[in-house]
Order: structure tokens, then sequence, then C-alpha cells
């Protein structure tokens, strides 16, 4: 089995089928759905320091961080939250 990947992104991962479409389904969200890419880096700089990230997903919530930092409307789930 292979060893998870502490604080690595999906960009960083091994690409698989569903990795792809992942990716291929952030790329595809439309500007007027998404923060801009400051903002968008910004908080996924903060999951890069977290020990929550593991395999791209963040523990506390199960999501992809690179989806959930994405959109507008979410924050980061942690009880002290990063962003
Ligand atoms: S707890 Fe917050 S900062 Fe940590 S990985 Fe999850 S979304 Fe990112």
């Amino acid at each position: 089995m292979q060893k998870p990947c502490l604080k690595c992104l999906l960009a960083e991962l091994a690409e698989t089928d569903y990795t792809r479409s992942l990716k291929e389904y952030i790329a595809a969200v439309p500007e007027d759905r998404r923060v801009d890419e400051e903002t968008y880096q910004a908080r996924l700089s903060c999951c890069r320091e977290c020990d929550d990230l593991q395999n791209g997903m963040c523990a506390q919530c199960g999501c992809y961080v690179e989806l959930r930092a994405l959109k507008p409307e979410q924050r980061c789930p942690a009880p002290v939250k990063r962003w």
C-alpha cells in the first residue's frame, strides 16, 4: 500500500483517472463561481501548512482542498479556521 502523502495537494499526487477528472472539474469552474487567484493560492498555502491535509484531502471535512478553497462561500472547516 502506498504511503499517504502528507501536506500534498492533488496537483502533486500521482495522476489517476480520478485525480485527472477532479482537476478538469476544478479548471472548468466558471470565474464567477470561484475566488480570485490570489485568494485561492493564499487558502492553499494555509492548507499546505496544515496537519489535516493528507493526499490532497482535508481530514476535517473529507473535501479535496483544491475544490473547497475555490468556492467563495466555503471556509476552512477546522474549529479554529485557517482561512
Ligand atoms: S483544516 Fe483548513 S487549512 Fe487544514 S486542510 Fe482542512 S481546509 Fe485546509
